[in-house]
């Protein structure tokens, strides 16, 4: 079946991980390209549209005003070619299946992005990344349906503008429907295990959980679901995106001059002189961890996550997040920048 579904009414309350209550009125399922093609062909290129992967980085309304369409490509193939790993996986794929998958193969590259919620077709969108891996690092290319020269093109990375949580995809949002991401992992066991609370596998592996002392894909994998889930909340019991706000990338006078008013600041090195500032540390010294407004909080163990205490509306979480982005403005002088995707 080209096109499996078109309805006028969808409800989309269970498919938004803040849980706020939403439908579509006009939405639309694809599991064929041509069928994709064919549909997006008809629509002008300048109509805002959304493509809903697994909901976990939106801030949904009550009714989406525009298209939304919904992809099932869901093929995935290794093929190795000496110690390279060249994988073909379609936009509909769960991220995290894929990283098991990976992991499962033994195929190195992926095992620090474990547990990232959401779809294969999103993962370029912000250039996922968590301890100190970004999409980008293992990314070969990417099939996507150009809307404006109306056809499926081949980007590769220097085409996309990849930078912390950015691409062209977030840039010109509705431009280029992704249908597949082709990757290059590694037959070789080459682990990143330098950033934060992965450097207590090289440290301590077995009591970082590492079976006979053994550092493996596995052993890697199973500590960053543990981490992980010791410090984010869970969305299917606590409504969240994760991390609300981007952590402000700053030059060296602004850091140095924080840093002398705020001494146990947290902030990490960057290139080029410049310094990320942990938002979260920002947020939780401003006073906010636990404070509720309305029908939306700021999660009481995380800074960095708001949530859905059970009736939020769009409104309520970007209220809630432009109270904290004024206080932050005024007590550091600094800007947060919001960093899930608020479709009209
Ligand atoms: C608990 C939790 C923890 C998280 N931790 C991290 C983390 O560590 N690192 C990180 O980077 N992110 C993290 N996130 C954010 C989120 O998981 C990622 O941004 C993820 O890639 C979103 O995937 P999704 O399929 O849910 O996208 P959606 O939320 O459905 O969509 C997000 C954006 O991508 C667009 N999009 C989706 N699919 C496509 C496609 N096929 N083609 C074109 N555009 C598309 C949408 O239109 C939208 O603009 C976390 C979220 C949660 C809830």
């Amino acid at each position: 079946m080209d096109q499996v579904k078109d309805t006028s009414v969808q409800d989309l309350t269970t498919q938004n991980t803040l849980a706020l209550k939403s439908c579509a009125h006009d939405y639309h399922e694809f599991t064929d390209r041509d069928a994709l093609s064919t549909y997006l062909y008809t629509l002008s290129s300048e109509l805002p549209l959304l493509v809903l992967g697994g909901g976990s980085n939106l801030i949904l309304p009550e009714v989406v005003t525009t298209p939304v369409i919904k992809l099932g490509f869901d093929q995935l193939e290794f093929a190795e070619e000496g110690d390279a790993v060249i994988v073909r996986a379609g936009a509909a794929i769960e991220w995290d299946k894929l990283v098991a998958e990976a992991v499962a193969r033994g195929y190195a590259g992926i095992e620090n992005l474990s547990l990232i919620p959401g779809s294969v077709g999103a993962a370029p969108v912000q250039n996922i990344g968590a301890y100190g891996v970004e999409l980008v690092d293992v990314l070969l290319s990417i099939e996507a349906y150009d809307r404006k020269e109306k056809q499926y093109v081949t980007l590769t990375p220097d085409q996309c503008d990849f930078a912390y949580r950015d691409s062209i995809f977030k840039q010109k949002v509705g431009r280029y429907i992704i249908t597949e991401v082709v990757l290059e992992l590694s037959t070789q066991l080459d682990l990143k295990l330098h950033y934060g609370e992965l450097k207590a596998l090289l440290n301590d592996p077995a009591k970082a959980g590492a079976r006979n002392n053994e550092l493996s894909l596995q052993a890697v994998r199973d500590h960053v679901i543990k981490v992980r889930r010791a410090k984010l909340p869970d969305p299917d019991t606590i409504p969240n995106v994760g991390s609300f706000f981007k952590n402000p990338i700053v030059p060296e006078s602004v850091y140095k001059s924080l840093k002398e008013q705020y001494p146990k600041l947290v902030a990490y090195p960057q290139e080029n002189k410049e310094f990320k500032l942990a938002a979260g540390w920002l947020i939780d010294q401003a006073g906010w961890k636990g404070r509720v407004m309305g029908n939306a909080a700021v999660h009481d163990r995380q800074a960095l996550v708001l949530v859905n205490k059970g009736k939020a509306t769009q409104q309520d979480i970007l209220a809630l997040a432009s109270a904290i982005q004024d206080d932050i403005q005024r007590i550091y002088g600094i800007a947060l920048e919001i960093e899930p995707v608020s479709p009209l």
